[in-house]
């Protein structure tokens, strides 16, 4: 089988997760701070608070914001369900915001729309979260722009867009908004097995996350209600989490932010190659706007339905059996029947769904080879035309 995704570890991330496994600390040692800062350091942020996902980053984001019942969330809904979720966390309420048909991100024609409506019902959002599909930038000035006439935080999840750009800046660097969350799943531009990210310029934020990450404890006399009673002393100033990332994870990222550059220039390749050779095919390839230097975390196409006579679930199902790995991102959050009983229909999104329809993710990850293109190209071309 050829997956759609997968890891790429050598022996120098071998060796560094060993390091640590004979070193003094496996958990709350140097190795984290130093990948938070690489991170940072890497995408142009002040501040990076490491934690074991990319949702538990969008939880305590979405509390630092101070996102709390009776709140609004908005996102896409072509993501995975935690952009969404995590305002669930919070007990906050989720609305969604339909894709533009070609970048298949957060339309802000559509987030305009919507918030005209919002603000005559008196139900604007806190946050918005857009999602940086595949690794191409949402259009972050417009939605900016939209957060400083509507008053809206934004949270950019990035967890597909590590190593990618937005106007020649790395994406991460929270130019439009006030915090971008990072996931290092294993499929995933570089990985820590699990683990995630929140990066932020605003000092406060940092620290707000920085407590809810480890129980809300701090054992910084600054922070402190009353003077320390000894050496030992810590308090419990909020209501925090364990989500803390540990060493091994750490030091792992740190060997693989080494090649980050490097895998997203591999990715390019490959996806150049994917639209030199499915050009003829009955299918619509990936759109890039110009102000976008996509991480190419995946290679999404479309199906043409009206010029292909099988259905997408045909050619899907004929491409597993084939060995080849495809994969689908995603099903509309508000179509799953969790959100469904929250009164969410089908046809309230109608970009979103009719995407769901044709998408299919092809296999993409940096040691993919020709060879294997072809036999995924053949593949493709063998069940769509005949
Ligand atoms: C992978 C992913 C997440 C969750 O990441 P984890 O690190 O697995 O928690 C959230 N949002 C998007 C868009 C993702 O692709």
């Amino acid at each position: 089988m050829i997956p759609y995704g997968r890891q790429d570890i050598r022996q120098e991330d071998i060796d560094a997760v060993v390091s640590v496994l004979q070193s003094d600390f496996l958990t709350q040692g140097p190795q984290v701070p130093l990948f938070e800062k690489a991170v940072a350091d890497k995408v142009g942020a002040k501040h990076g608070i490491a934690v074991n996902s990319a949702t538990s980053a969008l939880h305590i984001a979405c509390l630092a914001l101070g996102l709390r019942k009776g709140d609004w969330l908005w996102t896409s809904p072509i993501t995975f369900v935690a952009s969404a979720n995590c305002a669930l966390y919070c007990g906050a309420k989720v609305d969604f915001v339909d894709i533009d048909p070609r970048t298949y991100n957060l339309c802000p024609n559509a987030l305009e729309k919507k918030l005209i409506q919002a603000k005559k019902q008196g139900r604007l959002p806190k946050i918005v979260v857009p999602v940086h599909l595949c690794g191409q930038s949402c259009d972050m000035q417009s939605i900016y722009k939209l957060s400083q006439q509507y008053g809206f935080k934004i949270i950019e999840d990035a967890s597909h867009a590590i190593g990618g750009k937005y106007q020649n800046e790395y994406i991460g660097n929270c130019r439009y908004s006030n915090i971008s969350i990072f996931s290092f799943h294993p499929v995933k531009i570089i990985t820590t097995a699990e683990g995630g990210m929140a990066l932020t310029n605003d000092d406060e934020l940092a620290q707000t996350m920085d407590l809810l990450r480890s129980h809300g404890i701090t054992r910084n006399a600054d922070l402190m209600t009353k003077p320390s009673e000894g050496l030992w002393y810590y308090q419990q100033i909020a209501l925090g989490f364990n989500y803390r990332m540990t060493e091994l994870q750490a030091a792992l990222g740190l060997s693989q932010i080494e090649r980050l550059d490097s895998f997203v220039e591999k990715r390019h390749v490959i996806a150049e190659h994917y639209n030199e050779i499915l050009t003829n095919l009955p299918i619509t390839i990936p759109w890039q706007h110009p102000d976008s230097y996509s991480s190419f975390h995946l290679y999404v196409i479309r199906l043409q339905l009206n010029k292909i006579t099988v259905t997408h679930k045909q050619i899907f199902e004929r491409m597993r059996t084939a060995g080849i790995g495809v994969n689908l991102h995603y099903i509309p959050v508000h179509t799953q029947p969790y959100y469904q009983q929250m009164g969410f229909s089908q046809g309230d999104l109608p970009q979103a769904e009719q995407y769901y329809q044709e998408a299919i993710s092809l296999p993409m990850y940096p040691s993919l080879t020709i060879e294997q293109q072809h036999i995924v190209y053949k593949t493709l071309e063998d069940n769509c035309v005949g």
